[in-house]
């Protein structure tokens, strides 16, 4: 008989988890009043009123603790106007962590600059400092740093790496809405900083982003670039005519946010800092279960975090206590014990099947050497890849009982082990 889930034992867990994305009846109210305000998008008729992707631009500006913030339609599309407002051109090199969502990396590619793939640290799955620093040349014009999973960068570092080297930072902060370094909120730190606001984010519109900055000169073309080189006038505006104004001065394209997701925005904001809270303290508890059942250890959180934030929890498992199983197989045994949708981290940028550069078909012959990503080499990456596994935020928004059945299902996975070694994985 067995006792793992996965062959047909007694799962750990069957009820159910916190579902995800979340509204209410105040997220409702804010919908129905987009649609019947007959203004649906920025390019629309002002209304006699601040349009509801203005009020959540000074909103989050507040919240993060910069000048300004400036929507877009997504997160790639963040990365794209914030990589354009900072100058990046054709041609020039952009650092990018080698482990990371794809959209980092091709959104780069997309401007026809060059992603440099910079290896992590074993320690935050983060882009690490020593490497970046290593990759940095002539040609290169930024650098985007990504804090990943339940991670943040070395900012302070970075910091200093940026001022020594001269070159500006990128600040992707689509996992990490809300997490603060020294009091102070993750998306200040870069001369931009972007957010993606997709389904799965600590903070959705279903599809969606965000761009932060204090420079008004970067808050100037960050408008144009997303408004097909328009801006919000600076006049008072005229009941039922547009309230942007054309001017031109930089090659836009439309990556405008919605009404409706500006709406939806401004309402889930209100509930982030709580969402956190509660995941922190489950984090917390289950960090101290994991701790003494061993073998299997979250990624560190860095001394400077005083706001950690859990798009997903990653851990590392020590697979020799799990009979060498394949990272694959344990995630399959461990869903089946808890129900729960854990995802594969990302695989390396240097062989991941979503990032083809190479397929662009405007893909310049001077260009394609520079952009095969299997020249980069990326040894923490890969060894990440085989040992970690996430559980998602939604998770944590339980109680503690699931944070004993998640511990529990270690445990359980481990004494079980060799059950695992009748199963091929196809
Ligand atoms: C989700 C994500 C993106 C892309 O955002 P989209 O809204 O899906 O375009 C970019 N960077 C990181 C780190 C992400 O997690």
């Amino acid at each position: 008989m067995a006792y793992l889930a996965l062959l047909g034992g007694t799962p750990t867990r069957t009820e159910s988890w916190p579902t995800w994305p979340k509204a209410d009846e105040n997220t409702e109210r804010l919908l129905r009043e987009v649609l019947f305000s007959g203004r649906w998008a920025i390019s629309g008729m002002y209304g006699g009123r601040a349009p509801f992707e203005r009020q959540l631009a000074e909103q989050f500006a507040d919240y993060i603790g910069v000048g300004y913030c400036v929507p877009v339609c997504n997160g790639s599309a963040a990365l794209v106007v914030g990589l354009q407002a900072l100058g990046v051109e054709y041609g020039d090199e952009v650092l990018v962590p080698g482990l990371v969502w794809v959209a980092c990396a091709s959104a780069v590619a997309r401007i026809g600059a060059i992603p440099i793939l910079v290896d992590v640290e074993p320690e935050t799955l983060c882009m690490s400092v020593e490497a970046a620093e290593r990759m940095i040349s002539p040609n290169t014009r930024a650098i985007m740093i990504v804090h990943l999973y339940c991670g943040m960068s070395d900012l302070d570092r970075f910091a200093n790496l940026s001022s020594s080297s001269g070159l500006p930072i990128l600040e992707d902060c689509s996992q990490a809405h809300g997490a603060r370094w020294n009091g102070r909120a993750a998306g200040s730190f870069g001369q931009v900083g972007a957010f993606s606001t997709q389904d799965s984010k600590l903070l959705t519109s279903g599809e969606g982003g965000l761009t932060v900055t204090s420079d008004p000169e970067l808050y100037s073309r960050l408008q144009q670039l997303r408004a097909d080189g328009r801006l919000y006038q600076s006049a008072a505006p005229q009941l039922n005519y547009p309230d942007l104004e054309e001017t031109g001065a930089v090659q836009g394209h439309n990556y405008c946010m919605s009404e409706f997701q500006a709406a939806v925005l401004l309402d889930r904001l209100r509930h982030l800092d709580e969402e956190n809270s509660i995941r922190e303290s489950n984090v917390s508890y289950l960090r101290r279960l994991l701790a003494e059942i061993g073998d299997v250890t979250p990624l560190q959180r860095l001394p400077q975090v005083t706001t950690a934030t859990y798009y997903h929890l990653c851990v590392r498992i020590n697979r020799a206590a799990f009979a060498g199983a394949p990272i694959e197989l344990l995630r399959r045994a461990l869903m089946a014990e808890l129900g729960v949708f854990m995802e594969p981290i990302d695989d390396p940028l240097n062989r991941n099947r979503l990032y083809n550069p190479l397929l662009s078909p405007r893909t310049s012959d001077e260009h394609r050497p520079l952009l095969d990503p299997s020249r980069f080499v990326l040894p923490e990456a890969d060894r990440a890849r085989d040992e970690c596994l996430t559980f998602p935020h939604f998770a944590f928004l339980s109680n503690r009982q699931a944070m004993d059945q998640i511990a529990e299902a270690f445990a359980k996975v481990r004494q079980h082990r060799h059950e695992l070694e009748s199963i091929s994985l196809s």
